[in-house]
């Protein structure tokens, strides 16, 4: 058999992601929380306004709220209008002293800031030409009443749930979290804080894909090490299968490795191997153990990394009920020539230089987690394409794929 033909053939990632997405179905389980506790959370039936927002014109500033047609005259201040107060409706001719935020009352078309006008004898004098509905912020301008404030699927940040609250809303209903089981494997994994023994590396990825997995409001079910023995990874499966939605490992699915992994899924579910065209991040497998999803990531702590971020992650918002998947890209400049690009698609650490473009960190090797530290976010370089300084490329910002 050639070299060629014993290599297996590598699987683009689009359509790994696509085959990985079309395995899950949103959770069913819903549950309704205080809107305080549902950041992070994905919203699970659209939230409709019951009331305009604002609920009435009201002053965009402090001054005098009048007609813009009568901005001509000394006009007498026959009403004063704080913020939260109901005012009276406006004769022409009339001006009301008016603060930020006070309903503008009937009868009036503009509000005059206090800084363009003078009091003379009690009336007011307007110094600067007046347009009508200057200052004015019109009811149901932000949110109409009967209309969705935020759609089904919305990932709620800190935005959305300050727009559910201006519409009223103390409570959220969303999708339940995802049960996810995590653990490592590799006979060389000791835990921080344990001594180092020869032959011996701290686990990292514990701590990276747990914290990765909570950003996603995953619940996570932590299974620790568990040894490299056949018996002991198929008791773990079996554990994690019971309590989890999804089981997500890392180490022990590059092609060809000793390991017990492999049979061990084989045996209590089903696996389904792939090479996938990606750089960092080639080995990756995914399968079911009894009712669970199994995922089971690289080893090396940026390719786990790289692969949670490009393929667990929009499975994970799937499963939530998210609308929206996929990271935000950018085109930016390249600030390096790039003349000598893989076969596969690579995701280069970078650095966003507002003056050069992007930087790219000097050891991209896929064990150095510091490249990711020093990184921004992503450059996705298509298969094979070299690159010039100055060109345009894909950036992805870590902010669109670490929470
Ligand atoms: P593997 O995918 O098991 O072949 O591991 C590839 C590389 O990643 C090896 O150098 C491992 O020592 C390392 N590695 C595996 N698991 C972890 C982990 N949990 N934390 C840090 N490095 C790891
Ligand atoms: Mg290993």
């Amino acid at each position: 058999m050639s070299d060629a033909a014993k290599k297996p053939a590598l699987t683009p990632l689009d359509d790994a992601l696509a085959t990985l997405l079309a395995q899950v179905q949103p959770l069913a389980g819903r549950e309704t929380l205080p809107t305080t506790a549902a950041r992070g959370r994905v919203l699970a039936a659209d939230l409709v306004s019951p009331v305009d927002v604002p609920p009435a014109d009201n002053s965009a500033m402090d001054g005098y709220a009048l007609r813009a047609a009568d901005a001509g005259g000394a006009l007498p201040v026959t009403q004063r209008i704080p913020a939260g107060s109901v005012p009276q409706p406006l004769a022409a001719g009339e001006a009301a002293r008016i603060f930020t935020g006070a309903q503008v009352p009937p009868g009036a078309d503009a509000v005059v800031m206090q800084e363009h006008t003078e009091l003379v004898d009690g009336r007011v004098r307007v110094t600067q030409p007046v347009r009508p509905g200057q200052h004015v912020r019109l009811r149901g301008e932000d949110v109409k009443a009967g209309g969705v404030v935020l759609p089904a699927g919305t990932r709620l940040d800190a935005v959305a749930l300050g727009l559910a609250a201006t519409a009223g809303a103390a409570e959220l209903t969303v999708t339940r979290r995802p049960r996810v089981a995590l653990f490592s494997t590799g006979d060389e994994l000791v835990m921080p804080g344990e001594p180092l023994p020869p032959g011996a590396i701290y686990n990292s990825n514990r701590f990276t894909l747990r914290a990765l997995l909570e950003g996603l409001s995953c619940e996570v079910i932590d299974l620790g090490i568990v040894p490299d023995r056949l018996d002991a990874t198929r008791a773990a499966l079996r554990e994690a299968a019971a309590k989890a939605d999804v089981i997500v490992t890392s180490g022990g699915v590059s092609v060809g490795e000793e390991d017990h992994l492999k049979p061990a899924v084989q045996a209590e579910g089903h696996l389904d191997l792939w090479a996938i065209a990606i750089k960092p991040g080639k080995p990756f497998a995914c399968g079911r153990v009894g009712q669970a999803h199994f995922i089971g990531l690289p080893g090396n702590p940026v390719s786990s990394l790289v692969t949670f971020c490009v393929l667990v992650r929009p499975f994970l918002l799937k499963l939530q009920g998210a609308a929206r998947l996929a990271p935000r890209g950018y085109r930016i400049p390249a600030g390096f020539d790039w003349p000598k690009p893989d076969k596969r698609r690579e995701f280069l650490r970078v650095r966003l230089d507002e003056a050069s473009g992007l930087a790219l960190f000097g050891n991209q090797s896929s064990g150095v987690l510091t490249s990711a530290f020093w990184a921004d976010g992503l450059l996705d370089n298509p298969a094979g394409q070299a690159f010039a300084q100055g060109e345009l490329v894909r950036f992805i910002p870590f902010s669109e794929l670490l929470s």
